[in-house]
């Protein structure tokens, strides 16, 4: 039989209570983490969102009613407790922060029963995820996952302190919208009030931000969800959480600027988080040659080398033919690791095939200074040492080459880098190394399309000194766009807009734009622009991965609470799921799933 609150208040959460409340009445309300039943007495862990406290029912004080009740509490029950603070009788726990104190009760209410979970309630838990899923709500009563909550709550009002101080308004913008040109595939809503038409989900706010300044807001922010229907890999999610900032008559330094105070607020006060300002900065194509990445993890070295000079005119074909494509070949000295086994180095080569490359060539300098390779003997021994000098080769080292385009050679060795680091244990969680990546190159060529694709998106602006090469060499021409980096993650990116007609004009020209086709999709933005638009910029954290790194977990899905899987469906609770006949003629919809589809 359970119980009402009638008549009952909580005094205090379990953890609140502590060694200035011995003597005092106190009651506390929560699940019971576990029961013991010691000779005379029963004690029981009772556990709320801010911990455990321990509870002692002694018959001679709660009485046989109450004491016959505990007698009958199990796991995840849930209960109010009425008692007096002590100090621990037995020994002092240590690990909790109500280890030196119990409550002994006097009166015991149970508010409600609960069924055997299907998994245990605790911390670090063994059980596998898509269980936990399926039970989400179980699963968010676990510590390590409340209190990744608790830090995204904690973060959400710093930010929104800091940007309140700032002069930044908190301005909403529509979920009901259309496509936006953040290059992802949209999630469609049907409109039953306009058969055949569709509402995009944002992917970003961006042409509303760009709008508000344009209305003259000046400064706007929001924590905005955004929905990007992509294929999901770890750290993606469909839909995901974005701190977003816009700002008017501003240039790359300016945003800079607030946000490194920003991060070094927030960082400080959530994490306890020193951030050193400034935070170093670095051009993308220094960033791609030095780690071969535009989100370089700068915690640890293995740096790329350019060998394509050193090896131009050398007996090895698969070098020179390389370079010949005008490509190049570029290296990492793995450190010490010469003695690796032939097995692991086989590993690396299929991992650097996943990422692109024909194979990896590799020279492991021995302890007496002879070596082994893969393409020794191709090579004059001239040839050899000046390769094993451009990579400071010393005996025990791994040499490992990548000769391809650039683009492929970047991201062989970019990736193989950290696969390398990871596997040397050269990640350490508890540094923290930030990192602007600046000068992001205004367009990137896409096979498939034949055609230049905007790298950030269509309103980034140019950097001045480039501009001229935007009809001759439109692959060169850099923006004024930056992201930041946190330990090789991209934290966060944004850019300088065009407010120029002209400069925007020929940005849509290059990208394939037709005057028609830009302004069916952003028209408004285009419209708005020729009433008075002010220089303006801004920038987007993943609030995610953000809480993601404070917090060290591997995963997304740790830091929202009701997150969906790979395949983006909810395994709570079912969605995406099919609807009633009826709504779809609502909707004047039909479905049409061919096989092929099904599969
Ligand atoms: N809207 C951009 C994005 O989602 C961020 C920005 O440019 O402010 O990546």
């Amino acid at each position: 039989m359970t119980e009402s609150m009638k008549g009952l208040r909580r005094t205090h959460r379990c953890t609140e209570v502590s060694r200035e409340h011995i003597g005092e009445t106190v009651t506390v309300m929560g699940w019971v983490q576990k029961r013991r039943n010691l000779g005379s007495l029963i004690f029981i862990d009772l556990r709320d969102r801010s911990g455990l406290l321990q509870i002692v029912f002694d018959e001679p004080k709660v009485g046989s009613e109450g004491f016959a009740k505990a007698e009958t509490l199990r796991s995840e029950f849930v209960v109010a407790v009425t008692g007096t603070v002590e100090k621990r009788s037995a020994a002092v726990n240590e690990n909790l922060k109500t280890g030196d104190i119990e409550v002994i009760a006097s009166g015991l209410r149970i508010l409600s029963e609960s069924e055997t979970p299907p998994f245990p309630i605790e911390e670090n838990s063994q059980t596998k995820e898509e269980l936990r899923l399926r039970y989400r709500y179980l699963d968010l009563r676990r510590p390590d996952i409340q209190r990744n909550l608790m830090m995204k709550s904690k973060v959400a009002m710093l930010l929104r302190n800091f940007m309140a101080e700032e002069g930044f308004l908190e301005i909403e913008t529509p979920i009901l919208t259309k496509s936006t040109p953040e290059g992802a595939r949209d999630y469609l809503v049907p409109s039953r009030v306009h058969p055949g038409n569709f509402y995009a989900l944002p992917q970003s706010p961006q042409l509303f931000k760009q709008l508000l300044m344009c209305s003259g807001y000046d400064r706007y922010f929001q924590i905005a969800r955004c929905f990007r229907d992509e294929d999901l890999r770890a750290d993606r999610q469909p839909e995901f959480t974005q701190a977003d900032m816009e700002l008017s008559f501003v240039d790359v330094d300016d945003v800079i600027d607030v946000n490194e105070r920003l991060l070094q607020y927030v960082f400080k006060e959530a994490a306890g988080v020193e951030v050193e300002l400034p935070i170093p900065r670095m051009t993308w194509q220094e960033a791609m040659d030095r780690f071969g990445s535009d989100k370089p993890d700068t915690r640890f070295g293995m740096e790329l080398i350019n060998v394509s000079n050193t090896v131009a005119g050398c007996g090895f074909g698969v070098f020179t033919g390389a370079l010949e494509q005008g490509g190049s070949v570029r290296g990492i000295n793995a450190k010490g690791q010469g003695t690796m086994p032939r097995k692991k180095i086989d590993k690396l080569v299929e991992f650097a095939k996943g990422y692109g490359a024909k194979g990896l060539a590799y020279l492991a300098v021995n302890e007496d200074g002879s070596y082994k390779s893969s393409f020794a003997k191709f090579m004059t021994e001239e040839e050899l040492k000046s390769l094993v000098d451009k990579m400071k080769g010393e005996p025990g080292d791994l040499l490992l080459f990548a000769a391809d385009k650039n683009k492929v050679v970047w991201d062989v060795l970019g990736a193989l880098r950290l696969e390398l680091a990871r596997e040397l244990g050269l990640l350490d969680k508890n540094q923290y190394h930030f990192l602007w990546v600046t000068e992001f190159p205004l367009l990137e060529w896409s096979e498939e399309e034949n055609r230049y694709m905007a790298m950030h998106h269509p309103f980034t602006m140019p950097m001045e000194e480039d501009w001229d090469k935007i009809d001759s060499d439109p692959g060169s021409v850099r923006a004024k766009a930056y992201d930041i980096v946190l330990n090789g993650t991209e934290l966060g990116g944004g850019s300088v807009r065009i407010h120029q007609d002209d400069i925007q004009e020929k940005m849509l020209e290059v990208l394939g734009f037709t005057k028609e086709s830009a302004y069916e999709q952003f028209g408004f933005l285009l419209n708005a622009f020729q009433y008075g638009v002010p220089p303006h910029a801004g920038l987007a954290y993943g609030l995610d991965r953000m809480i993601m790194l404070m917090m060290q977990c591997d995963s997304i899905r740790d830091v929202i609470a009701f997150p969906k899987v790979k395949d983006a469906s909810c395994l709570m609770t079912d969605a995406p799921n099919v609807v009633d006949e009826k709504q779809l003629e609502e909707l004047a919809l039909s479905i049409d799933i061919s096989e092929e589809k099904e599969q």
